[in-house]
């Protein structure tokens, strides 16, 4: 059927299509009534096919030549000199060694993948260089789709001040809460490289959460826990740990997400304390929940409609938000990040039994709106409820909560330790 398309072609596509062959043994290619060459098994990451570095020590741009458009985050880190670009995961098709030397501002650079649905590109740079556009072309005049940045030399002092901060492809997100910067950088002179876990307390300001009947707020008894597991984990200082909001802030769900986005954080983990109304009877223990387009059953569907509501209750517009998941590569990277929500899910759940009281069901998943970071593996722990005596006890003890902290702590350190790639070690 190939050959019989091919009279077709136009050399510019049949030249396109032996690129492609070439590089993917597996591609099979069918002809359209149009006569235009469609791959039959998509890959189902991006490829990259190709690389160039141009330029001088006063200007250098790199192209990416990709088989589709991404997004991607580009920004400066220090010590040594590098620049980075996050992308979603991308099957490199590149010549061996092609990074090894660079070209003017880009001594030399890496690639990999660095999370499930997560790629990198770092670039070593000869001296302090600004990133003045990173963008992602349309294919047009019979070239790909590419990935360019370009940089100019800059000097030291405004290198330094550029650190960490990011040039984005994808719309900037609103306005990040101030929770972000204040946790996020206290300095932004010393680079931080640590893995970012991100604890977010649920609910908060106007938004009380559940409530007991004796009048404790889940918004209360969440922030408490958050606080006391933040500290828990800075001990051992493998990891930097951002806040979502550490006082009675009302921080709307889109923004927890953007927060664990914006911090490229390893992990997730949204703090929360349920509630059943009394005429649907008592429960008691923790859950914890992943993400599901189909709630696993009705408790985690009810629990799910009831949390999403928190922005409605913050006076957030909902129709406002910009959808998170908006394409296939999105959709692609968050059934890998899934696998591992579900992995620390499972882990979370190992250290938690021994210490705490586990619900009956401990483990459920439905459509949670704050675990939708494409990127980000994500769980949600309902602490308890407040709405069962000897729970809300718990909820609300001290002791109760330094143990559970430091299994939920161990969770997040074994889940962690097993995940972190380095750059460049895993090339595909
Ligand atoms: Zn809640």
């Amino acid at each position: 059927m190939a050959g019989r398309a091919n009279h077709h072609l136009s050399w510019g596509v049949a030249l396109l299509a032996g690129i492609v062959i070439a590089c993917s043994s597996t591609a099979l290619f069918a002809a359209g009534d149009a006569g235009v060459a469609q791959p039959v098994a998509a890959e189902p990451f991006p490829i990259a096919s190709d690389v160039r570095v141009a330029g001088d020590s006063k200007q250098t741009r790199f192209v990416l030549d990709l088989d589709r458009k991404i997004d991607l985050r580009a920004f400066t880190l220090g010590n040594p000199d590098r620049v980075v670009v996050d992308i979603p995961q991308v099957t490199f098709k590149l010549p061996d060694n092609v990074g090894q030397n660079g070209r003017g501002l880009i001594k030399a650079f890496r690639y990999g993948l660095v999370m499930p649905g997560g790629s990198r590109l770092v670039f070593d740079l000869s001296g302090p260089a600004k990133i003045e556009k990173a963008y992602v072309l349309d294919a047009a005049n019979g070239q790909p789709p590419r990935l360019i940045v370009e940089l100019a030399a800059t000097d030291r002092t405004a290198f330094t001040k550029s650190l960490a901060k990011e040039t984005t492809a994808e719309p900037p997100p609103g306005n990040p809460p101030a929770t972000v910067t204040a946790d996020a950088e206290p300095n932004a002179e010393r680079v931080d490289t640590r893995p970012v876990v991100v604890i977010d307390p649920g609910h908060g300001g106007i938004d009380n959460g559940t409530q007991a009947a004796s009048g404790e707020t889940e918004k209360a008894i969440v922030l408490a826990f958050g606080l006391a597991l933040r500290d828990r984990i800075a001990e051992s200082g493998k990891y930097r740990v951002v806040l979502t909001r550490d006082d009675d802030t009302f921080i709307p769900l889109g923004d927890r997400v953007k927060i664990a986005r914006a911090q490229n954080a390893a992990l997730f983990v949204s703090i929360h304390a349920d509630a059943l109304p009394r005429r649907e009877g008592d429960a008691q223990g923790a859950t914890i929940y992943t993400l599901s387009d189909k709630a696993s059953d009705a408790e985690a569907e009810r629990l799910a409609d009831l949390e999403n509501k928190a922005d409605a209750i913050g006076g957030v517009n909902l129709t406002e938000e910009p959808t998170e998941v908006a394409d296939i590569l999105i959709d692609l990277a968050q059934r890998e990040t899934r696998t591992f929500s579900s992995r620390f899910a499972h882990t979370l759940m190992g250290e938690m039994k021994s210490t705490v009281r586990m619900h009956k069901h401990p483990l459920k998943s439905a459509g949670f709106k704050v675990l939708k970071a494409p990127d980000v593996p994500s769980a949600l722990i309902e602490l308890g409820y407040v709405s069962n005596k000897d729970d809300l006890k718990l909820l609300t003890s001290e002791s109760w909560r330094s143990r559970s902290v430091v299994a939920v702590a161990q969770a997040i350190d074994t889940f962690l330790a097993k995940r972190i790639v380095s750059v460049g070690s895993n090339k595909n």
